[in-house]
C-alpha cells in the first residue's frame, strides 16, 4: 500500500456511522466505540470498528462523547487535532473521560496524544497522558520514510501483522504500570503499548483489511465498560 497522506485528511460524514441498532440486537452489536472525527483517517477506523462487531461514531461534540463506551483517536496530525480539539470544546470532557477510565485507543498521533511525555513536541502541543510513556514525533522520519513492516503483536494471535508507519512515532521509554505489546523487528523500537483501559500503537491498523487491533480495542471496551 502506498503509505499516503490523502488517506489521513479525508474527512468522515455523520452519515459513515450505520443506524443504530435495534431493539434486541446481539450484545455485540451494542457496544458504541466513538472515533474522534477532527481530523485524520477517521472513515478507515469507523469501517474497522464494524468490522470487529461494534457500532461506530463520529465524535465532534461533548454530547456525542458522553454517548460512546470507548473512543479511538485517529492517526493525522496531532497538533491539529490538538488545536481543533480546543475550538470544538472537546479538551475538558475529552480529559474528563478519559482520567475517569474510558478505554481509549490511539494510532499514530492519536498515540502521540495519550503519552504523558513528548520528544519533538510543537510549541502549545498537549496531550492527555493516559499512558506514562515517552514518545518521539516522526521518529522513524518524515514522509519518505514510511514503510511497511510485519510485527508480533502480544495477544493478536495468529501471522505477523502487517503494520503501516506513516510519519510514525515510537514510544523511548514506559513506566512500570505500562505493558508492551509489539517492537519493530528492523529498529527493535516499541511501537504498541497498553496501560490499564488505554491502547496505543504507533501504527495504523485501521488502513489494512486486518481488524485484530480493532477486535482487542472492542473487546477490551466490552470488558471495561
Ligand atoms: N507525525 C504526526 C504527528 O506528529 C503523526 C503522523 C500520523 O498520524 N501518521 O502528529
Amino acid at each position: 500500500m502506498p503509505a499516503s497522506d490523502a488517506a489521513l485528511v479525508g474527512s468522515s460524514h455523520p452519515s459513515d456511522a450505520p443506524p443504530a441498532a435495534a431493539d434486541g440486537a446481539a450484545r455485540t452489536c451494542t457496544t458504541t466505540v466513538g472515533v474522534l472525527a477532527l481530523q485524520g483517517d477517521v472513515a478507515e477506523h469507523l469501517r474497522a470498528i464494524t468490522a470487529a462487531g461494534a457500532r461506530p461514531v463520529p465524535v465532534r461534540r461533548a454530547a456525542e462523547l458522553a454517548a460512546v463506551d470507548g473512543l479511538i483517536i485517529p492517526g493525522g496530525e496531532s497538533t491539529t487535532i490538538w488545536k481543533l480539539a480546543a475550538i470544538f470544546d472537546l479538551v475538558e470532557p475529552l480529559r474528563e473521560r478519559i482520567s475517569a477510565g474510558m478505554p481509549v485507543f490511539g494510532s499514530c498521533a492519536g498515540m502521540i496524544m495519550l503519552a504523558r511525555r513528548l520528544v519533538e513536541r510543537a510549541s502549545e502541543q498537549e496531550t492527555f497522558g493516559a499512558i506514562d510513556m515517552t514518545v518521539r514525533r516522526n521518529a522513524f522520519g518524515r514522509q519518505a520514510d514510511s514503510f511497511e513492516s510485519d510485527i508480533e503483536i502480544h495477544g493478536a494471535g495468529g501471522p505477523p501483522f502487517r503494520a503501516v508507519f506513516i510519519r510514525a512515532p515510537w514510544v523511548e521509554e514506559v513506566g512500570p504500570g505500562v505493558e508492551i505489546l509489539a517492537t519493530e523487528p528492523r529498529t527493535g523500537r516499541i511501537v504498541a503499548v497498553r496501560q490499564g483501559p488505554a491502547l496505543a500503537t504507533a501504527f495504523h491498523p485501521e488502513l489494512t483489511q486486518d481488524n485484530r487491533v480493532h477486535t482487542i480495542f472492542t473487546d477490551m471496551v466490552r470488558e471495561l465498560s
